[in-house]
């Protein structure tokens, strides 16, 4: 994973002409840290967790980017996701570099009690290397505010001071942002919507259809904000299930059943049995080949691939998760005239969130909601009318155009004063 990443910059920075010593210096992170952190099971036993905490480049700033907890966590993965943040914060124009970090585990194993101890055990292990202008941590996938606030609470218990930005994706109530919740998949939407306008994509814009994989954080409030928008979300999953409702799903009602009932899939009618009317369930391999107008994967990375690409129709991918199409997905549907919206531009609503949390907790003076949001679109819009002028310029894919933008801003930094 971590060399498609190389590759994706070394073939951008060879399209924009890049300084090759610059270049060389992107294609390896700056440090990758490995460690194990031991937790005081509920059991009396002590078990040993693997972490990493990767910081690929800070030439535009601190590094940045989150932690995730998943039993798939690996060192060529958090190398890639890191690498990634630093071309996503790069071309989003943020004074943030990249990072990753992650645990192996399955966080739905342990404890309440023992997850508190391994979040806080994370942060006895790379308090030294970051902190507000060094190194600022986020949720990813299975972190939460809850998980960020000990890991919060630690940081600043070990260094005796309070340090507002040392993390993003804190607790409104413990120096968190309004808006930060909901700004992934907010921004999602404002992508979209924006790239709609901008390369006219639809002679009828009324009920675009739209199917989502993933049903957490992104996966939600993308459907929120996309149904609010006057889009139609016929089909939504999580890992339990798939369901398609031709209607269009109440995201409110859907999350509220998945709540009660541990998945979307359990949701809808199974025989004569229905919580909300009108939907069915159906498998993986029926979503990917829905005749929707947008597939958002909002799940995990490679969802689309070699497995599936050959039953798409939809004609934009929206790519929520990060890496969520592998390299010979990619190319594959960029040949058959799709248009991929990269998880760099995509996504990054979140990080346009943390970053004003990060200005929030520094300046010591807290946003509205709407400020923050306002703030997102702003940015985000800019984003994609400066990314799209360059692809229609320059003849390229919207991909290509965002790591090429990505990198020239990179090395552009870089240059300034050299
Ligand atoms: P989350 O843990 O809140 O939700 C993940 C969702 O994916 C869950 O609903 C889960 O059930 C579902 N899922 C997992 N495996 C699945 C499968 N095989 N099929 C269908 N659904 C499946 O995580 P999240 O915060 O929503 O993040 C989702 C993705 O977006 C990740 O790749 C993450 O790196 C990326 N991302 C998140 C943020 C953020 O702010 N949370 C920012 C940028 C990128």
């Amino acid at each position: 994973m971590w060399q498609e990443v190389q590759n994706l910059i070394k073939t951008s920075g060879n399209r924009v002409k890049a300084d090759s010593s610059l270049l060389e210096q992107l294609l390896e992170p700056d440090f990758a840290y490995e460690f194990a952190i031991p937790v005081y099971m509920d059991n009396g036993k002590i078990k040993v967790f693997k972490g990493f905490r990767v910081q690929h480049n800070n030439w535009k700033g601190p590094y940045k980017g989150g932690i995730r907890f998943h039993t798939g966590v690996n060192l060529d993965e958090v190398k890639m996701l890191s690498g990634l943040m630093t071309l996503k914060n790069s071309l989003v124009d943020l004074p943030f570099g990249g990072a990753k970090g992650g645990v192996v585990v399955d966080p739905h194993t342990l404890s309440e009690r023992e997850l508190e101890l391994l979040s806080r055990g994370y942060v006895d292990k790379v308090y030294n290397f970051i902190g507000p202008d060094k190194d600022v941590p986020a949720p990813d996938v299975n972190t939460n505010p809850k998980i960020l606030g000990w890991m919060q609470d630690e940081y600043e218990r070990i260094t005796q001071k309070k340090e507002f930005s040392a993390f993003t994706g804190k607790p409104i109530e413990f120096g968190g942002s309004y808006g930060r919740e909901e700004a992934t998949g907010f921004g999602g939407v404002v992508v979209l919507k924006a790239l709609i306008d901008q390369l006219d994509l639809f002679k009828n814009k009324d009920k675009i259809s739209i199917a989502v994989q993933g049903y957490g954080n992104v996966g939600y409030y993308f459907a929120k904000f996309a149904v609010d928008e006057g889009f139609k979300v016929v089909s939504v999953a999580d890992s339990r299930g798939y369901i398609y409702v031709e209607q269009g799903i109440d995201p409110v009602a859907t999350l509220n059943c998945k709540r009660e009932k541990g998945s979307v899939a359990g949701c809808y009618c199974v025989g004569s049995v229905c919580d909300l009317k009108f939907g069915k369930n159906i498998t993986a391999e029926e979503f990917f080949s829905l005749d929707v107008d947008v597939l958002v994967p909002a799940a995990l990375e490679n969802a689309i691939n070699e497995s599936n690409m050959q039953n798409i129709k939809a004609k934009i991918i929206v790519e929520m998760a990060n890496s969520a199409l592998t390299k010979s997905a990619l190319d594959y549907l960029t040949s058959n005239g799709k248009i991929i919206v990269p998880g760099i531009l995509a996504n990054s609503g979140g990080v346009i969130g943390s970053y004003f949390e990060w200005v929030q907790g520094r300046s010591g003076y807290w946003w509205s909601k709407d400020k923050v949001l306002t703030g997102i679109e702003e940015k985000l819009v800019k984003a994609v009318s400066y990314t799209a002028e360059y692809m229609l310029k320059s003849n390229l894919s919207l991909v290509e155009s965002c790591y090429d933008l990505a990198v020239k801003n990179l090395i552009r930094a870089r240059k300034s004063f050299r």
